[in-house]
């Protein structure tokens, strides 16, 4: 399950952030996460509730929501330009037949913004 995994990353983000601003309260996580991580939300947001609640998180962070946003996989055909969104695995190029493609979106897992007070 590597949820899991994911979910300790983004507390130990969350408890260097707030080290590093001194935040009282962090009250929401945003995280972007593409298509092909292939991550089950609700696996995540358990996870997630429960390493915040951990003896060893700081106190900071343990109201904090978890918004997860799913980025679908986006294509584009590197010989005649076009984007498109597969369905599956298949990036064969709807327009011209081209296997000539490359993945520009759905791969990545980003933070996109922290919401917190402080002191
Ligand atoms: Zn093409």
């Amino acid at each position: 399950m590597h949820e899991f995994s994911i979910a300790q990353n983004i507390v130990e983000i969350l408890t260097q952030a707030v080290e590093d601003n001194r935040l009282v309260n962090i009250e929401l996580i945003t995280v972007e996460a593409g298509e092909l991580r292939q991550i089950v939300p609700e696996s995540l947001k358990m996870a997630f509730d429960a390493l915040k609640t951990e003896k060893g998180s700081p106190p900071a962070i343990r109201n904090c929501r978890l918004n997860l946003a799913i980025i679908p996989q986006a294509v584009s055909c590197s010989d005649c330009g076009c984007n498109f969104y597969p369905e599956d695995l298949c990036y064969i190029c709807p327009d011209c037949g081209s296997i000539n493609t490359e993945v520009k979106e759905g791969n990545k897992l980003i933070i996109k913004s922290i919401k917190g007070e402080t002191d």
